[in-house]
């Protein structure tokens, strides 16, 4: 007997010609995985990736490889299955000695089985049968229910081998990361914006992100924080190129030169006007942040506008009709909300107008913008950029300017 993971396709089944494609780059970023982890071998066979330790050593890594796994978008279920010989005895014994450990504390379970291999001499309802029988023979107590269990037992007959397993655990969803394109994520260090990089990163998107920082006015442990939640989110994406830009001249002189209520409104074009640069000169299509309507005064329809009308690519805002608690809970599934709720400050709350303007007119915000030299301050600040390369394995790179 040996235990080896499953992986189970999720909407990919509906992909028609381009199908092949996605599952080539899903299967290559579980191996560029697996490889981290141990010696694994990684497969494809029917709708389904199966990933086997190739020696003792990885077998005692599977725990990892499964979480490794269960990072990987495209995937709806990654299951952890017996594999034995197929033979109903064999599979009764794995049934027997295994699965009373998983079925511990379940009061009802149904059996299932799948016979792809239709040579196999029992049929499918026969299968289940004997399995279910196995199963209330080992475990005490548990009881049968076929319309609402606690948990499944599946027996899949496949072509090479036979499997047990039960339960599915969920896999990361979505579509497989860098299908559909590369976006840039405007990233602070709050809550909203990993949430919004890690929402459009499981619909394909490629992540790459900019942050503003405003130093001596933010500190550098405030910038530390910001690398670890890109981190955190190369979990999905295995890494990401964070470009970091000093928005302090700008800031000093807004605070200097234009309307107190205006403020916020203005950095927000800069940092617009800035994102867009770097978008284009690294091949992002599309802009992304965590705004949510109405959340704070710059996120009003008025306010989003200001700067949403700069923009020449779509900016993508995965959580704008979402309240706040529906995006803790997904900060704290992919576990950046501890990190987010860190106490630093970040460039928005440095110098914030005590009345900020919710229901700006454009030609207004423009006058006060026209207050400074808006293309050279870009320029300038464009300058002052950084490139850090954020991996899942391994320390950071610093790639220059
Ligand atoms: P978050 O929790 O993501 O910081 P927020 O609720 O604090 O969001 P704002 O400060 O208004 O809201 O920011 C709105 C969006 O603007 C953020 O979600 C993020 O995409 C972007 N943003 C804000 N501050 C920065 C920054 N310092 N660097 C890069 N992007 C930023
Ligand atoms: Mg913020």
């Amino acid at each position: 007997m040996k235990e080896v993971i499953l992986c189970k396709y999720g909407e990919l089944i509906l992909k028609g010609g381009n199908r092949s494609e996605f599952e080539a780059k899903m299967i290559k970023q579980l191996k560029q995985r697996a490889r981290r982890v141990g010696n694994f071998s990684v497969f494809y066979s029917q709708s389904t990736v199966y990933i086997e330790p190739l020696d003792e050593e990885s077998y005692e890594k599977i725990d990892e490889m499964t979480y490794q796994a269960k990072h990987v978008f495209g995937f709806s279920g990654v299951t952890r299955a017996f594999a034995c010989k197929k033979d109903i005895n064999e599979i009764l014994e794995v049934v027997k000695t295994y699965l009373p450990e998983r079925l511990n504390g379940y009061k009802t379970f149904k059996a299932e089985a799948k016979r792809s291999d239709k040579k196999f001499p029992m049929s499918s309802p026969e299968i289940a049968g004997e399995v279910g029988g196995a199963v209330l023979e080992s475990v005490p107590k548990i009881k049968v229910d076929l319309y609402n269990p606690e948990i499944v037992v599946r027996v899949e007959i496949r072509e090479k081998e036979a499997y047990v397993h039960a339960g599915q655990e969920k896999g990361a969803g979505g579509i497989p990361y860098a299908t559909s394109g590369k976006g840039l994520l405007l990233l602070s260090g709050g809550i909203d914006s990993p949430v919004a990089g890690y929402m459009m990163a499981k619909r394909g998107v490629e992540i790459e992100a900019v942050h503003f920082e405003s130093f001596p006015y933010t500190s550098e442990r405030a910038k530390e924080k910001v690398l670890e939640l890109a981190k955190l989110i190369t979990n999905y994406t295995m890494r990401m190129r964070v470009h970091v830009v000093s928005l302090t001249k700008i800031q000093e002189l807004l605070r200097d030169n234009c309307e107190e209520e205006y403020f916020t409104l203005l950095l927000r074009r800069y940092m617009m006007a800035i994102s867009l640069r770097i978008a284009h000169q690294n091949n992002c299509e599309a802009i992304i942040t965590g705004e949510s309507l109405g959340q704070v005064a710059s996120q009003t329809m008025k306010a989003i506008h200001v700067t949403n009308s700069m923009s020449d690519i779509p900016i993508y805002r995965p959580l704008i009709g979402m309240d706040k608690d529906e995006i803790i809970t997904i900060s704290r599934k992919i576990g950046t909300f501890e990190t987010s709720v860190l106490p630093y400050e970040d460039c928005c709350t440095v110098f914030t107008p005590r009345h900020p303007k919710t229901r700006p007119e454009l030609d207004k915000v423009i006058e006060e913008q026209n207050r400074l030299d808006f293309e050279s301050l870009c320029n300038e600040a464009y300058e002052t950029k950084e490139i850090i390369v954020v991996k899942a394995f391994g320390e950071n790179k610093y790639e220059g300017k």
